[in-house]
């Protein structure tokens, strides 16, 4: 297989610009502003950190940045330079750099950014581990290289936050009862909302991450903050947390809080992140996803008792009241009665799925507004009838917005407006979530991100699929000329040296089906190559796996067959990083994990010498949305929607999975996909013809599948 092309160019091409009155030399021959940072061997990096790699694609990537951030401040400047109206405001400059594993991308672009003028610069991220990285690591080496102090603060989403008014009035009258998991939670509580400075859940770890009935109760949810009418509003973690943003150089921030605040800032409830000319979106290569959600129509079972709790809980406080409580009985009986409809099986439904009971769920919906308009008007009498000053009239306004809000979702969510996807989820027995989803995010890509900041930065170890950019292109909407200034920059790794592609011989296709693990002749021989695999490997393996069946399946099978091996499997009670780390202190252990586990899994050394990609990552078929993308796709163009859109995304979530192999120069091993299809002939008589587009978007292992190769080198390790 051919090492990828080589699309970087010399970090000095490139004319002279002015920015903020400075002029900044990157005309060829010229030196580049950073390379006082990067380029050896006396760029700060290098003084900071002796003994530090040479990384060519971390010193083309910081210089790209930093000419786009210039770019940006320029047509900003120019344009209020001249004068002009709001809505001649420029575009922002848009620089996707995809940045191979071991890059040191986060350098590659915090450096940069910090030593631009641009002030703040914002941050956001798809994992937690990542922010952590970034606050922890990356952000005190970039002030080292830079030689200064800055600021650096981690925004989260309010609900993470302790509402220091709920509290009290928690305090003041306890709940009733607690679930079990709440009781510890219930116990560390009042020492903890005593002494904490910033407030934040994180610090409660230990007694819970996920869902709780209480943390509900006491959180700094947006829809009952009463702002700067609240008794606690100056002492309150999120106006502390607003100043320090304010004050701050960086903020880190994940992209579901990106998002929101974005689209917040358009209604009443207002955003936590300050205007900032310049957005790093790390981790970029689901941003399209990220988007579907943030900007979907969403109403579940979950907001709506929450819902129901606040009103509840507010009339329990107000003596006037009474009728609230007898007008809840019918709109909660309507609701449950519209739940009832909805199917057991644990699944995504499109509303043309004939599962679904549309005529019924519809009518439901109906009965439901009729009954809750009582209850939204008894809230905004109770709003009326307090004077303006009384905090608790901006409470119950609030509360009888909220119905309202609950009123419009649902029915723009029945109304299937064109251009959106109506779905219905169940996620377990008492979990479901209505949702309209934007088939194309193109719009408020534009809308919230371009439209929003002077430049942006998309980056990721995979944003290329098996046509370069094009992909990317095609789902943000990207011009032309943003996607012919795309870049790959190299990894520093050689992979033809640290590692082997390893496709089995003699797989037979898997054919997924309906039992969601395969066909019984692929079954058999990919658990012999597993078992294989192992022995040859003696664990030190990362199995990643495209359903739950499948994996359910093969784990107890791969247990007997290795006794030797000591097996972890994602979702078996330990959390994620519980589980990294027992898995990485074990020896001779494999892990075995599903779609998160994908991306974001960071094993240096000689834990993990050997990744099994069970199966080409596609997208569930089935998917509402996706279905209604390649539709969408294929009016277009005949065929578009399976090479256009499915292919490209398995492609970048492939790329992801391979990404877990090998992460510092050192480490070696072997990727084994047991799928077939990815040898499949260019000429593929059934059409099938990405697999060389596919292949050829891979990191340069050489390919084999010779298991004697397979077993050499691991002999060799
Ligand atoms: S300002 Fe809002 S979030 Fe803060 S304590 Fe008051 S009600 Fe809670």
């Amino acid at each position: 297989m051919g090492r990828m092309a080589d699309r970087s160019r010399d970090a000095s091409e490139g004319p002279a610009r002015t920015a903020g009155g400075r002029r900044v030399c990157y005309g060829r021959l010229m030196p580049h502003p950073m390379d006082a940072y990067f380029a050896p061997p006396d760029g700060r990096l290098f003084a900071c950190f002796p003994g530090a790699e040479v990384r060519p694609g971390q010193a083309r990537m910081a210089a790209l940045v930093f000419n786009a951030i210039l770019e940006g401040a320029e047509r900003r400047e120019a344009w209020r330079d001249s004068g002009s109206e709001p809505e001649a405001k420029p575009d922002a400059v848009i620089q996707a750099v995809e940045a191979g594993t071991g890059t040191g991308k986060s350098l590659g672009y915090l450096v940069p950014a910090l030593a631009s003028e641009a002030r703040p610069v914002i941050v956001a991220t798809r994992t937690k581990q990542l922010q952590r990285q970034l606050l922890e690591e990356d952000a005190p080496r970039a002030m080292g290289i830079l030689g200064r102090d800055l600021k650096c603060v981690l925004a989260k989403g309010r609900a993470n936050y302790l509402c220091k008014a709920a509290w009290e009035a928690l305090q003041a009258s306890p709940p009733a009862e607690l679930s079990i998991p709440d009781h510890g939670l219930w116990m560390a509580l009042p020492a903890w909302a005593e002494d904490t400075l910033q407030g934040d859940r994180e610090e409660l770890a230990r007694h819970g991450e996920g869902e709780s009935e209480l943390w509900d109760k006491v959180n700094a949810r947006a829809e009952r903050c009463t702002g700067k009418q609240c008794a606690h509003y100056e002492a309150c973690f999120l106006t502390k947390l607003r100043q320090e943003v304010l004050e701050a150089d960086l903020v880190v921030v994940n992209h579901a809080l990106l998002l929101a605040d974005r689209v917040l800032r358009e209604s009443a409830f207002g955003s936590v992140l300050p205007d900032a000319p310049v957005l790093v979106v790390d981790e970029a290569h689901d941003l399209e996803e990220q988007l579907t959600d943030s900007c979907a129509e969403a109403w579940s079972s979950r907001a709506m008792a929450l819902l129901f709790r606040d009103l509840r809980d507010e009339g329990a406080k107000d003596p006037g009241a009474a009728l609230l409580d007898t007008l809840m009985l019918p709109w909660e009986d309507a609701w449950a009665r519209l739940l009832a409809l909805v199917p057991l099986e644990s699944a995504v439904f499109g509303f043309d799925d004939p599962r679904l009971p549309l005529g019924a769920l519809a009518d439901a919906v109906g009965d439901w507004v009729g009954a809750g308009q009582e209850v939204l008007k008894e809230a905004r009498r109770l709003a009326a009838s307090k004077a303006e000053a009384d905090p608790s009239a901006l409470v119950w306004r609030k509360l009888a917005e909220r119905v309202g809000l609950a009123f419009a979702r649902m029915e723009q969510i029945f109304a299937q407006p064109e251009g959106w996807v109506s779905t219905l989820a169940r996620e377990g027995p008492h979990t479901v979530l209505f949702k309209a989803n934007p088939v194309d995010v193109k719009p408020f890509f534009h809308q919230h991100l371009r439209r929003g900041f002077e430049t942006v930065v998309l980056t990721s170890a995979t944003l290329r699929d098996g046509r370069g950019f094009n992909g990317l292109r095609l789902r943000l909407g990207l011009t032309e000329a943003e996607g012919e200034r795309a870049e790959h920059v190299e990894s520093p790794f050689d992979f033809e040296r640290q590692g082997l592609l390893f496709v089995p011989p003699g797989l037979p296709e898997r054919r997924a089906g309906r039992d969601g693990v395969g066909e019984p002749a692929w079954v058999e021989a990919s658990l012999d190559a597993m078992t294989r695999l192992l022995k040859a490997s003696r664990g030190r393996a990362l199995l990643l796996f495209t359903s739950r069946k499948m994996l359910a399946h093969f784990k107890p099978r791969l247990a007997s067959a290795c006794p030797g091996i000591t097996f972890f499997t994602q979702g078996e009670g330990l959390g994620r990083q519980a589980l990294l780390d027992r898995f990485r202190k074990t020896p001779n252990a494999a892990l075995l994990g599903l779609a998160s586990f994908w991306q974001g899994v960071d094993l240096p050394g000689d834990a993990l010498s050997l990744v099994v990609i069970t199966a080409l990552p596609f997208a569930p078929p089935d998917d509402p949305v996706l279905q209604a993308r390649i539709r969408e796709a294929d009016a277009q163009r005949q065929g578009l929607g399976f090479i256009g859109i499915q292919v490209p995304q398995m492609t970048l979530k492939l790329k992801q999975g391979l990404g877990r192999l090998i992460r510092t120069t050192t480490d070696r091993g072997v990727v084994a996909i047991l799928d077939p299809r990815l040898m499949l002939p260019t000429e593929d008589p059934s059409g099938k013809r990405y697999a060389a587009q596919v292949r050829a978007a891979l990191p340069p292992f050489p390919l084999t599948r010779d298991w004697d190769e397979v077993e050499t080198f691991f002999t060799g390790l």
